[in-house]
């Protein structure tokens, strides 16, 4: 991939937005969070870094993926994976459905503030019953005199307890499981509306999670996004960016935590010498590195192939690999670093054990790395039964 000039200045915006607006505050969002969704996103939104892939004509600077795969690893450098999170879901996970398939109308009610950052998304689609399995969600939303009627609950919603609306996924009809979803965007203020309080999670502690409950919510049908029956399919398709980005934010995090802990291990004596010197461990940098690395060339080649619209099926498999590989690298890297810090690694703010709580969630959320698998195997065309020759 080449990275042009107006690529570096988009990276240097977001590092410097990382350094004076967000690390400054995370110790404190992470002990005391959730952060301020609307504050932070408000000023983002004025930098327009909420709608880098986004059209112009709804605030977006209309660039392609490559740029959004800048931001992504930039924001990496966030000293914590829950404020990141927030974002990518504000960027790649609500909206690009909305973006892609919405209609003018529903874009300029609910993407143009969001890009501006003065509304937060939320993405719902896990139920109670229904994580990996998509496919079995049981919200249903029923047309009755111009609305849908929602009913049923979401589980685990990122900036739930902030949001303004939440892109939904909800039966709209019975028949088969991947053509009877649509998407629809729900207010907040919609009556009927319960958010729990913010879960108790292990990791992104920063970052609100809740359960959103729905009884009888009335929304207009004009806030369907593109067509009824097609939910599933646009879902399928926005996980993808979900998960190209998600890799490239884990790759950036990754990074940085074993630069910090080659830092530390240059500066922390044993037996007379720093740690550094022991050969079995500066050879384990080299080596996580390379991983670093190949994660990185993989992840590139992905975005490369996403841009030129050519091979979907390659594209779908490719970013799926990019998941996997960077669920699996983040705890094997957080792993690794932990041990170097020693009794410091173990305390609950250090740097690389976060870094292992919150990057836990890369092999669940968004798809867990058996889905992935799944996925991977069916691209290949080597499932028990479908095997050629
Ligand atoms: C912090 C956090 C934030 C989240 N944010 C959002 C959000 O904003 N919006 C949203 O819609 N969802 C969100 N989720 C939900 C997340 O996407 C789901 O947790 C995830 O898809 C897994 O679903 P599940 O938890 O129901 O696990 P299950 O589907 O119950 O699966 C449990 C485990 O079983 C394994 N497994 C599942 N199926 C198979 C299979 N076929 N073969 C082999 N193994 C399998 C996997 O290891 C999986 O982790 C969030 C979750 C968390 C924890």
């Amino acid at each position: 991939m080449k990275f042009t000039q107006e690529h570096e200045e988009l990276r240097r915006t977001v590092r410097n937005f990382v350094e004076k607006e967000i690390n400054p505050h995370v110790e404190e969002w992470e002990e005391n969070g959730p952060f301020p969704a609307h504050e932070l996103f408000k000023k983002m939104g004025d930098l327009g870094l909420l709608g880098v892939t986004k059209p112009e004509k709804y605030g977006g600077m209309g660039l392609d993926y490559s740029y959004g795969l800048v931001v992504a690893e930039e924001l990496g450098a966030i000293r914590c994976g829950g404020v990141p999170l927030a974002i990518g879901v504000q960027t790649d996970m609500a909206t690009p459905a909305l973006a892609r398939f919405g209609s003018e109308a529903l874009c300029n009610e609910y993407l143009v503030p969001a890009l501006k950052g003065e509304y937060v998304a939320s993405i719902a689609v896990s139920e109670p019953a229904a994580g990996s399995d998509v496919a079995a969600i049981k919200t249903r939303a029923e047309k009755k005199d111009g609305d849908y009627v929602i009913n049923g609950t979401k589980m685990w919603i990122t900036n739930s307890t902030q949001a303004d609306w939440f892109c939904l996924l909800a039966n709209t009809s019975e028949g088969s499981k991947h053509k009877n979803k649509s998407m629809i965007i729900v207010p907040r203020d919609a009556k009927g509306i319960e958010v729990s309080k913010p879960l108790n999670k292990l990791g992104m502690r920063s970052s609100d999670t809740a359960q959103v409950f729905f009884d009888n919510v009335h929304v207009p049908q004009r806030n369907l996004v593109g067509m009824e029956g097609a939910g599933f399919m646009m879902q399928m398709m926005q996980f993808q960016e979900e998960r190209m980005w998600g890799a490239a934010n884990a790759y950036g995090g990754m990074n940085g935590l074993i630069q910090e802990t080659i830092a530390y291990t240059r500066q922390r004596e044993t037996f007379g010498q720093p740690l550094i010197n022991n050969q079995s461990i500066h050879f384990r940098f080299a080596e996580l590195q390379t991983e670093v690395e190949a994660l990185r060339a993989l992840i590139y080649h992905t975005c490369e192939l996403y841009i030129s619209n050519g091979n979907p099926t390659k594209t779908l498999q490719l970013a799926s690999m990019c998941k996997l590989k960077a669920g699996r690298l983040v705890r094997e890297i957080s792993d690794s670093c932990l041990q170097y810090w020693g009794g410091m690694g173990f305390m609950w703010d250090n740097v690389a054990a976060r870094s292992l709580r919150d990057g836990r969630l890369a092999s669940i959320g968004g798809g867990a790395d058996e889905i992935m698998l799944g996925i991977i195997c069916k691209t290949m065309d080597i499932l028990p039964g479908k095997a050629k020759g």
